[in-house]
């Protein structure tokens, strides 16, 4: 009997491949890929996403996922104004990466973007000329490749907020679920979550309020599978970690201005040299001592966290919010928060390295944060040997996010268990970028898709 079941399915699978060989129409082959790159340009550094997803599922939700990450050499993009050619040319070898990833048949098809975010904008503030100049190199250059590169652009920072909800939203599969009466569904909104996003230059937070928003313009209202979504979002610019390393030390310097200049949040036995004609190379900071930019500052660290803290929180304008139901700092509004929280990028990076992303208490983090920015300099350095660059920066940092999300966005210690610092979910980076995509390139239709009957296999 089982010679006989062997028999058949041999010849089976001969005829099989007969059919699939002469182009039978039984046989579905494995639906065609397509993909999708993002620049992300950040103030810091530039990355590049490309993205994949199945063709026949191309309106179907979390089902984009990320196929390669690549980071461009060198800084920013808004770090070339005197040589703008080279911000251009910096983009090339992600660009001949990606390119060998994705079959030379799908690469005239390919949707290519860049979208630049916080860094771009304080240059465009500060001298738009020489950002569209950068904006011209940029554009020159990729659109040599053979994609289908559809421009390169400043993304608002409400954008940069909504979109950064729409890819947690859309990959964890919060969006819309495929219900199994056959119909799609908004799943309940307790599983919306909401996004806290760390940039070097500005930082945003986005959540769907349970209350209606009061100021509109810090509303992001869009239309998804058949739903309409109403999130509240807001971007501050100048509170991105670099940026407020830098408000850190023109404060200092402005309180007691010398050639030494004392940081608390600096570990003890810390120095550094710093210009400045860096320190007020940006719209975030005003030179109010009317330095020379030729000086330069010797800067020491103390070690104090105490007085880390309260040099930070005074970057904070807490005043404009006194008395106010629903204010967050610097005037600006913000609903009573509500939900799980993904945060990515600069918090990650920074809780990352503490060891703070697996669910401590607010309590473990203050005191994980306070022990470590009293550590001497000399001890932080032989315990993360090759490090050197960031290292200088963590306590900083994280004094900041502790402010930012304490004080400033006011969670607490009964809310704090409702933020996930997460880099990734389901192996996709946490960022603005998919959203940008899926938006870009009407990935996320507005009504709900058609289901495709015929599945392959
Ligand atoms: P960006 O996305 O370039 O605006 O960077 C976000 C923030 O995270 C900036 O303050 C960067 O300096 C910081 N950052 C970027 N990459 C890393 C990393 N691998 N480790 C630690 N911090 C990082």
């Amino acid at each position: 009997v089982f010679s006989i079941f062997l028999g058949a399915t041999i010849i089976a699978g001969i005829i099989a491949l007969i059919v699939f060989l002469v182009g039978g129409s039984d046989i579905v082959l494995s639906p065609e890929t397509k993909y999708g790159m993002v620049f992300d340009a950040g103030s810091s550094h530039t990355s590049l996403y490309v993205y994949k997803w199945p063709a026949n599922k191309e309106n179907d939700t979390g089902i984009v996922s990320q196929a390669l990450f690549c980071n461009v050499e060198g800084p920013g993009i808004s770090h070339y104004v005197n040589d703008p050619v080279k911000a251009g040319e910096s983009l090339r070898a992600c660009m001949e990466k990606a390119l060998t990833l994705i079959p030379e048949d799908r690469h005239q098809e390919t949707p290519t973007f860049l979208g630049a975010t916080a860094g771009m904008r304080l240059l465009r503030e500060k001298n738009s000329s020489q950002a569209d100049r950068i904006f011209e190199e940029i554009s020159k250059i990729l659109a040599q490749f053979p994609v289908n590169f559809q421009g390169a652009q400043i993304l608002t920072g409400k954008d940069e907020g909504s979109f950064g909800w729409i890819t947690v939203n859309y990959i964890l599969g919060t969006l819309v679920k495929y219900s199994f009466s056959g119909e799609w569904i908004q799943p309940p909104m307790a599983e919306m979550v909401g996004a806290l996003d760390l940039g070097g230059a500005s930082t945003q937070i986005s959540f769907l309020p349970l209350d209606p928003i009061a100021d509109p313009s810090t509303q992001g209202t869009f239309r998804l599978y058949g739903f309409n979504y109403s999130i509240y979002t807001h971007s501050y610019l100048c509170y991105g970690q670099n940026q407020m390393q830098k408000r850190l030390l023109a404060h200092l310097v402005q309180i007691r201005p010398s050639e030494v200049v004392r940081n608390p949040c600096y570990h003890g036995g810390y120095e550094d040299m710093t210009s400045l004609a860096d320190l007020y190379d940006t719209p975030c900071v005003q030179n109010s001592q009317n330095f020379g930019p030729m000086q330069n500052i010797r800067v020491e660290g103390t070690g104090n966290p105490e007085a880390c803290y309260s040099a930070i929180y005074s970057l904070f304008n807490f005043s404009t919010c006194q008395g106010q139901k629903d204010c967050a700092f610097d005037g600006i509004y913000q609903p009573q928060e509500h939900g799980q929280f993904y945060a990515f990028s600069g918090f990650y990076y920074t809780f990352h390295f503490l060891n703070l992303t697996d669910g401590q208490s607010l309590y473990t983090v203050n005191r994980t944060i306070w022990e470590f920015c009293q550590k001497p300099w000399k001890q932080v350095e032989a315990s993360y040997p090759g490090q050197k660059q960031r290292l200088p920066t963590y306590c900083t940092n994280a004094m900041y996010i502790l402010i930012l999300l304490t004080k400033g966005y006011k969670f607490d210690d009964a809310t704090w268990d409702n933020i996930h610092f997460r880099r990734q979910a389901a192996g996709t980076d946490i960022g603005w970028s998919l959203g940008y995509m899926l938006n870009m390139t009407n990935m996320i239709p507005a009504e709900a898709p058609v289901i495709q009957m015929t599945e392959s296999y």
